[in-house]
């Protein structure tokens, strides 16, 4: 099957023992069928602390599925202290599961070909994405797809990384491009059929010139955006609080959230707003960067029946994401004393943020519906979180 890569993935490797939030702690590692029947046949190395009869005694059942049961510390029990996996070292590479062998890979396997990428969870990927600045996605030739439904989708896709890119390429805000994405989408997700001439005619410069004209018309009040980050933020963040993971990253932002939703001076908060808005455009061709990454691996998903409203649901969840990290990282500027961020907190925030919403695709639907009264949002609720 022919498979398609950015530009970039090849130039992946796990810096292992230097890794700032390493992928064994903290997280659900899965354990597939043919590992778990292999572990059953393999002791534990010397060195794993609490000795158990065999390496699948060490799974357990969490939310419908075979993980590796994690350390009081929220750790793997394969991790060293010199944060390398014990495993390996015993057994060499081949005995870890699917998810180990593959993390921060992501693979999308469609009817016609697979689309391989690198996922944001992983502190080495945002590396790389900081030091190549341009990343390059390659797209499946049309004649290849399976049916004008599919081709569409893909044109869609491509179209939607294309915004992005001359949005960064032009120096626009973030928010700006993505929310004249998610109105194109909106619109031709309204019209009967999204064909080929519709979508060329929403997408032509002189469209979208038209169009953000008219969005910079719209009010749209910064403290409104800023009251609903927070409170999404705190939503996303109760069941890994519950649960005591991600302290370090999760609890001073958390306690700021906390304070400002009990009370704000609005003057001062709408300067402190401004002031982080022209620190925060330092990080602007990195965010770009990964929220082209994002589209490419997130907004068309293999599945039974794809089309223009899930493509707009997975929108959804990435601006979802992307709001939330904004907010937490405006929260540790106001808790730095408003001092430049650093790529480090940058970095790190975008690397949990990613672990916490990277669910899979019935659970992000299973939360806006939970969450929203039409986990279809109108425009208007785009604009509230993204703001501008
Ligand atoms: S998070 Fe990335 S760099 Fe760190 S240990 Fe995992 S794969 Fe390696």
């Amino acid at each position: 099957m022919n498979r398609l890569q950015p530009d970039y993935y090849d130039t992946f490797t796990c810096i292992a023992g230097d890794c700032p939030i390493t992928c064994c702690q903290e997280w659900k590692i899965s354990v597939d069928d043919d590992t778990a029947r292999h572990w059953k046949k393999l002791a534990p190395p010397e060195d794993v602390e609490v000795q158990k009869k065999n390496l699948n005694a060490y799974t357990i059942r969490k939310d419908g599925e075979r993980v590796i049961g994690l350390t009081p510390d929220h750790k793997c029990p394969f991790l060293s202290r010199n944060k390398l996996c014990k495993l390996v070292r015993a057994y060499g590479d081949t005995v870890l599961s699917a998810t180990c062998q593959d993390f921060p890979r992501e693979f999308l396997r469609f009817r016609t070909h697979e689309e391989a990428s690198l996922m944001a969870a992983c502190p080495a990927v945002v590396d790389l994405w900081q030091k190549l600045g341009t990343l390059t996605f390659p797209e499946p030739a049309q004649s290849d797809l399976s049916s004008e439904r599919i081709r569409i989708l893909f044109r869609l896709r491509s179209e939607s990384i294309r915004l992005l890119e001359d949005s960064r390429q032009a120096q626009r805000p973030l928010e700006e491009a993505l929310l004249e994405l998610s109105y194109i989408l909106q619109e031709l997700n309204r019209a009967d059929s999204p064909e080929d001439t519709r979508v060329t005619e929403y997408f032509a410069p002189a469209s979208r010139t038209q169009l953000r004209r008219a969005m910079a018309d719209i009010e749209l009040p910064p403290l409104d955006t800023l009251e609903e980050c927070n409170e999404l933020l705190q939503d996303l963040a109760v069941n890994y609080r519950k649960e005591g993971l991600y302290p370090t990253y999760l609890d001073p932002v958390i306690a700021r959230a906390e304070a400002l939703s009990e009370g704000y001076d609005p003057v001062v908060l709408s300067g402190q707003w401004a002031g982080f808005q022209k620190d925060f455009t330092t990080w602007r061709p990195l965010l770009y960067a990964y929220l082209e990454n994002e589209l490419y691996s997130g907004l068309l998903l293999p599945g039974s029946h794809p089309d223009l409203e899930t493509l707009l649901l997975h929108l959804e969840w990435i601006s979802l994401t992307y709001a939330v990290i904004r907010h937490s990282l405006f929260l540790v500027w106001l808790g730095n004393r408003e001092a430049p961020l650093s790529y480090e907190a940058v970095r790190n925030y975008l690397v949990i943020l990613n672990r916490m919403t990277g669910y899979n695709e019935e659970d992000i639907l299973e939360y806006l519906e939970n969450s929203f009264e039409d986990p279809l949002w109108d425009w208007g609720y785009f604009a509230l979180i993204l703001g501008r």
